[in-house]
């Protein structure tokens, strides 16, 4: 599968699955501001790759909007894609689908410390189990 190889590849590569210390190796800023219900975006002005995630979200939900928008940042990064929000998790949006099959990849990656696991992803993350078992038992 195209998207898990490309985690393998980027957790050996940074020797960690944290998406934040992946993202800063790869100079893409990330910034914390209050977006309301929104979770997080990725946004590219110039030449300049942002993460912005809500500032107000648990720090687990933080964790998981930053592996969903470094999803976008290397999968799409020409796009400014949409807002992440808990509906996203059910998007039938092919770009959203990815992003969100990126974000699981990386999150249970074994390769690098593990952050999280699948009962903590579908209770605290608030992942929807649906699609843990999708990525994970194709
Ligand atoms: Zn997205």
């Amino acid at each position: 599968m195209f998207i898990k190889e490309r985690v393998d590849q980027l957790v050996k590569k940074h020797n960690t699955n944290n998406p934040f210390k992946i993202a800063e190796e790869l100079g893409i800023q990330i910034v914390y501001e209050q977006l309301g219900s929104i979770l997080g975006y990725y946004s590219k002005t110039h030449r300049c790759k942002v993460i912005h995630i809500n500032e107000s979200s648990p720090r687990e939900q933080q964790i998981f909007t930053c592996c969903h928008e470094l999803g976008h940042a290397l999968q799409h990064p020409e796009h400014n894609t949409a807002f992440l929000k808990a509906n996203t998790f059910y998007s039938t949006d092919k770009i959203e689908q990815e992003a969100n099959e990126f974000a699981i990849e990386l999150l249970f990656n074994q390769g690098g410390d593990q952050i999280v696991t699948l009962r903590e992803a579908t209770e605290t993350y608030g992942i929807s189990e649906q699609l843990v078992y999708k990525n994970f038992c194709d």
